[in-house]
């Protein structure tokens, strides 16, 4: 008998975790909470569902996640109306003033787990995604953004991660965005003209955001904008300044970047981003900075903080990546010579084809044709490229297919001019 239930599908942008895969998302939370406790961070866990209010007031009604990313829904049970957490920040700050952590000491803590944003599916961006929440609750000096982001670095050196920059700027204090803020409004004022909707409608809540744009009409408007940075006083230079000295201590390289702006209100001084080019449009692996206003804002005994969240789906696909590179062959193709003439040529001819994108070793040292093919074989070449006296006199060089299954057939040898060896090797690559 055949049912006549319609069969259930997962909800688009929400993912099934299936035993294939789970190994990799376990191996990578081990090394997280490893990690993360060899910093002195406990974790915590607050509920997925909380009062929308909580969310509208802690992240900004003129965001993204509140203008449009939310899962809300009204509770006709209790007539609340309440949301699935789109991020960390706001729930764990709520418990903290919930359950007085601050009470006596300041605290360093972290949750991971899933939230859940409204968005467009595509690479690296769904609508239940994971992260890495970090937040530490009462320390005000810079010390501590630099201890986050140095930690940060050293996560990535633990996942063999190297294609990851840190772009950084500093939002100042709130008097200090506001005379920026009316300058601003001026110059969005005087390019009217220029601005989508978007920015039309955002230029006079949250202009700062209006920068952000990824609209190319847009650009110069964008650079030529008055930076918030030129309006930063003295105290908020100092503090920059001490974040940057403890990451010139740490030897990691960064980015001023005056245009990051973060998606969220509540930030104020450093602000960060970690973004990789290896992942497409989605190349933002982890964003964080300093929100001294919020637990005050959410009706806490003000007490400064920091923080940073990591998508854990983009982590892990930059894992892969990498793993994939790693074991990627020595290069694409393996010169063999005998004779120095033919070594010489081979050098010449190796620059070629390295201008056109190849990775080439030139066989050095001794070594009988037998020897150096072997050589080229464990290298895992796609092609060798053999020069000898004939191929000299003759100037083509005898190509050896050492990878491929196709028509041509493994081990298949064929001569080919030298002016041509760069196009008819990337054919095959
Ligand atoms: P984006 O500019 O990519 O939308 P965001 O500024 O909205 O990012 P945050 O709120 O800072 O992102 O969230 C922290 C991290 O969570 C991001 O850096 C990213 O790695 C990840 N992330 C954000 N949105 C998604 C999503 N829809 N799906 C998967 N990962 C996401
Ligand atoms: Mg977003």
């Amino acid at each position: 008998m055949t049912s006549s239930f319609q069969k259930v599908r997962a909800l688009t942008g929400m993912k099934d975790l299936l035993p294939d895969s789970s190994a990799s998302w376990e191996n990578l939370e081990a090394t997280i909470r490893a990690w993360l406790a060899s910093y002195g961070y406990r974790n915590m866990r607050t509920p997925v569902l909380e009062h929308t209010r909580l969310f509208t007031r802690g992240i900004g009604e003129v965001t993204d996640i509140v203008e449009k990313e939310m899962y809300s829904f009204n509770d006709a049970l209790n007539d609340e109306h309440l949301t699935m957490r789109p991020e960390f920040t706001a729930g764990m700050v709520r418990a903290t003033i919930e359950h007085n952590l601050l009470y006596d000491r300041p605290q360093r803590v972290y949750a991971m787990g899933p939230v859940f944003r409204h968005e467009k599916p595509q690479r690296g961006r769904y609508r239940q995604f994971h992260q890495i929440d970090v937040e530490a609750l009462g320390f005000a000096g810079p010390d501590i953004d630099a201890e986050l982001i140095v930690m940060l670095s050293r996560l990535w050196k633990l996942l063999g991660l190297n294609a990851i920059r840190l772009e950084l700027n500093s939002l100042g204090q709130a008097e200090e965005r506001a005379a920026h803020r009316a300058a601003l409004v001026r110059h969005l004022e005087q390019h009217k003209s220029v601005l989508d909707e978007e920015a039309l409608r955002r230029m006079h809540t949250n202009p700062l955001r209006v920068l952000d744009t990824k609209n190319p009409v847009m650009q110069s408007m964008a650079d030529s904008a008055p930076r918030l940075y030129d309006f930063l006083g003295e105290q908020s230079l100092a503090h920059f300044q001490g974040v940057c000295d403890r990451l010139d201590d740490a030897g990691i390289p960064y980015t001023l970047n005056p245009r990051l702006v973060r998606g969220l209100d509540y930030y104020n001084l450093t602000v960060f981003e970690w973004v990789t080019d290896q992942l497409g449009a989605q190349g933002t692996v982890c964003g964080g900075g300093r929100y001294d206003g919020l637990i005050g804002l959410l009706g806490g005994r003000p007490a400064p903080a920091v923080g940073f969240a990591i998508g854990m789906e983009r982590l892990l696909d930059l894992c892969e990546q990498q793993e994939a590179a790693d074991s990627r062959p020595e290069c694409d193709i393996y010169m063999v010579h005998q004779g120095e003439a033919a070594q010489r040529q081979c050098m010449r001819l190796a620059e070629r084809l390295r201008d056109e994108g190849l990775r080439v070793i030139v066989h050095a040292g001794p070594g009988s044709f037998k020897a150096q093919f072997k050589r080229a074989d464990n290298s895992g070449a796609h092609a060798a490229v053999v020069l000898g006296d004939s191929e000299l006199e003759s100037a083509l060089a005898s190509v050896k297919w050492l990878r491929d299954q196709d028509d041509k057939g493994q081990g298949q040898q064929e001569p080919v001019p030298f002016d041509q060896l760069a196009t008819i090797l990337k054919t095959r690559i």
